[in-house]
């Protein structure tokens, strides 16, 4: 038998089909015709399901047996009863049945309520669950609890593209298919390793090279992608807003801009193109006095020019959004697109290649805290993750609802996290497998993964499709919890499957949604629908008009700030700063990926590159600690690499043993506080022998 359905990694959402032996997967494939597939899986896709099998997963609600004891004579009688029902897991928690854990999980959470008020409980979604589940959260939060403090895994990743994009185009979203690459006459990708992060779109972009279309690859050291570009700007750390801008200022000095197109449809452009024409920072020449880049000035000229004259794309990835000026940088990347004219047409746009499979979705089903579904205005805006920290260290959020996303992994200030969890009165947590923040929680709910259910995923390019089970489970979904706590709340929630919830969302958020039926998303389960869907989807935005209130775009001009790496190659100082990223063998905090055989082989910890130019200045050391002003690597295994620059280094974050997230404080985006993950300053320690020669690349 084969079963059609999406795969659970990345925002790429490519459609995946299994076949099925005796109720067991035997092969993951894609089939010729599904759209962004293209017949091709990347390898999380074809073996990242084995997850499904290993004896680590979640299979009945834990509850820790300190908050049995701490509670105990405060349990209603309902619950006294039952406490003899629960079995022992280990030292730490109890094994109960579902029934149960809802009844404490609802008891507790109306106790902390009549004790603290609702602003006290606050909730972060992940994106790796349905839309369904997605949206019966942020109405958990906001109207089951009446807390307004409702976020997502965003926060880490995209949250800058949303507001960037917002501010000039009004829609946070890619305005193109992924197959617009083709159309495409030139490509610029900015701060995006494509290949290790979005597989199956880099293969679009290597068969387009193949044919001749030229791309710039802007990046912080060489990617695979920088093999095959026309120009590989490789640029200091921090400065996609600088060279943005100065992409800008060549194509106004030049006069490449469109100018039909900016007096038709867009607003703020003399005051935009004044200020980039007076800003220092703006002016290609700056680079040349930075020494290792000079070779920029001309190289930013030239991509200026080639972007301006052509049907241009821009893709992007975290090494734009993760940055003290993610938002600003997404703002410079709509300008450039509105000065050209490179918007509302086939091959020419913006993608932001979004991260996880269903990010899109969880932005778009209101789980922000400035927005509901359909990015609605809110009755209240709530607190961004980082300010949920504060609040809980402050004493104001006594309990956190937490549903798939390790903050306790992936976050920044990893010690400030683990003070502020351990001082909460209450966590509940839906997780697949034990990981760092269920080390902490006081309720643990084992869900279905996105394999064993039916809902609505949205991929990078807004496309909708719906997964469906690929192999059975008995366990619950995210939202069959939510709804029997909210039930056991005392409100009337009588959702019967995932589609009732779909269809209050297609009510709900009806601008994008309203004609996005399950059975028109069955009918095309390969292909998808872009949305909005009405009659049917779109796949171009903004063709004739913006999605801001009167229709314009608007230009945003915000000068790049003087730091950093670029202040210390000017004044002659020693650094080294470290970037992180993916590998594409795992995903994201690997709870599901280290649990695939076939995955985890030689990849179970994360590698530190550092440069063969620092070779000598490391005592060409094999294993080294990474120190910065917040915090301690764990001793990590190097290899010194020629795609690394002097002074700079890359590690990836997939394993909580290496302590990665440690290094990072909260230098975070100006307007959405997304962290500041793709630069830190750090101290390099030698801990163990130094490499043999033939271990050198
Ligand atoms: S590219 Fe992303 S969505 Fe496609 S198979 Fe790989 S992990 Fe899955």
């Amino acid at each position: 038998m084969i079963i059609d359905t999406v795969c659970t990694y990345c925002g790429v959402g490519c459609d995946i089909s299994f076949e099925i032996e005796n109720g067991r997967i035997k092969k993951a494939f894609a089939k010729k015709e599904g759209l962004v597939s293209q017949g091709k899986l990347c390898i999380k896709g074809r073996k990242g399901w084995e997850y499904l099998y290993s004896p680590d997963r979640i299979k009945k609600p834990w509850i820790r047996k300190s908050f049995i004891e701490k509670n105990i004579d405060r349990f209603p009688e309902k619950i006294k009863r039952k406490l003899n029902t629960l079995t022992d897991l280990d030292s730490d928690f109890y094994e109960s049945d579902l029934t149960l854990a809802v009844e404490i999980t609802a008891w507790k959470l109306q106790d902390i309520k009549n004790l603290y008020g609702p602003h006290s409980i606050a909730g972060i979604g992940g994106a790796r669950t349905s839309c369904e589940s997605s949206y019966l959260f942020q109405k958990f939060i906001r109207k089951y609890i009446g807390s307004p403090h409702i976020d997502n895994c965003a926060r880490v990743c995209h949250s800058p593209s949303l507001k960037g994009m917002r501010a000039t185009i009004g829609e946070g979203a890619a305005t193109n298919p992924f197959d617009d690459i083709y159309k495409a006459e030139f490509i610029i990708v900015i701060g995006s390793n494509t290949t290790e992060a979005h597989p199956i779109v880099a293969n679009r972009i290597f068969d387009v090279v193949k044919k001749g279309t030229d791309i710039a690859v802007i990046d912080v050291r060489n990617i695979k992608l920088s093999r095959i570009a026309k120009y590989n700007c490789i640029i200091p750390f921090e400065t996609n807003l600088m060279v943005l801008n100065m992409i800008a200022q060549v194509i106004l000095e030049e006069e490449l801009y469109n100018l039909d197109f900016i007096r038709k449809r867009t607003k703020g452009f003399e005051e935009y193109r004044d200020k980039i024409l007076n800003d220092p920072y703006a002016d290609p020449d700056f680079f040349k006095t930075v020494k290792g880049y000079e070779y920029l000035s001309d190289m930013i000229r030239d991509i200026a020019r080639e972007y301006a004259t052509k049907r241009s794309l821009i893709l992007w990835g975290l090494g734009v959004t993760e940055h003290t000026d993610g938002s600003k940088a997404v703002m410079a990347i709509s300008d450039l697109a509105l000065l050209t004219g490179n918007i509302g047409k086939e091959g020419a746009g913006l993608m932001p290649l979004r991260g996880q499979n269903n990010v899109q979705g969880t932005c778009d089903m209101g789980c922000l805290p400035y927005f509901d579904p359909d990015y609605k205005e809110p009755d209240e805006i709530g607190l961004m993750t980082p300010d949920i920290i504060d609040g809980i260290l402050e004493g104001k959020i006594k309990a956190l609802y937490n549903i798939g996303e390790d903050i306790a992994h992936i976050h920044p200030n990893q010690n400030k996290i683990h003070r502020a969890l351990k001082e909460l009165e209450f966590l509940v947590v839906h997780e697949l497998f034990p990981n760092e923040i269920t080390g902490f929680a006081d309720i643990v709910f084992g869900v279905k993964s996105a394999y064993e259910k039916e809902g609505v995923y949205i991929n990078a390019e807004r496309r909708l499709h719906l997964s469906q089970p690929v192999v059975a489970s008995d366990l619950p979904d995210d939202w069959e919890i939510l709804r029997d706590i909210a039930f056991e709340l005392g409100f009337d929630v009588y959702y019967r499957s995932s589609e009732d919830v779909w269809n209050e969302v297609r009510k709900v958020a009806n601008e994008r949604f309203s004609g996005a039926t399950y059975r028109k998303l069955k009918e095309r389960r390969l292909e998808g629908i872009q949305w909005p869907v009405k009659k049917e989807g779109t796949e171009i935005l903004h063709k004739d008009r913006f999605r801001t209130p009167d229709g314009y775009g608007y230009f945003r001009y915000n000068q790049w700030e003087y730091r950093g790496m670029v202040k210390d190659l000017i004044e002659g100082n020693d650094f080294v700063y470290l970037t992180t990223g993916r590998i594409g063998i795992h995903y994201n905090n690997a709870v599901q990926t280290k649990r695939c055989g076939s995955l985890i082989g030689k990849n179970s910890e994360d590698v530190l590159l550092l440069s063969l130019d620092d070779r000598d200045r490391f005592n060409n050391a094999e294993r080294v600690i990474l120190r910065s002003d917040y915090g301690e690597s764990a001793p990590l295994k190097v290899v010194y690499s020629g795609d690394i620059k002097k002074g700079t280094a890359f590690v990836s974050f997939h394993h909580p043993e290496s302590r990665i997230n440690f290094l990072f404080g909260d230098e975070s985006d100006s307007y959405v506080k997304t962290a500041r993950f793709k630069s830190v300053k750090v101290k390099v320690i030698p801990v163990l022998r130094s490499l043999p020669e033939e271990q050198v690349c």
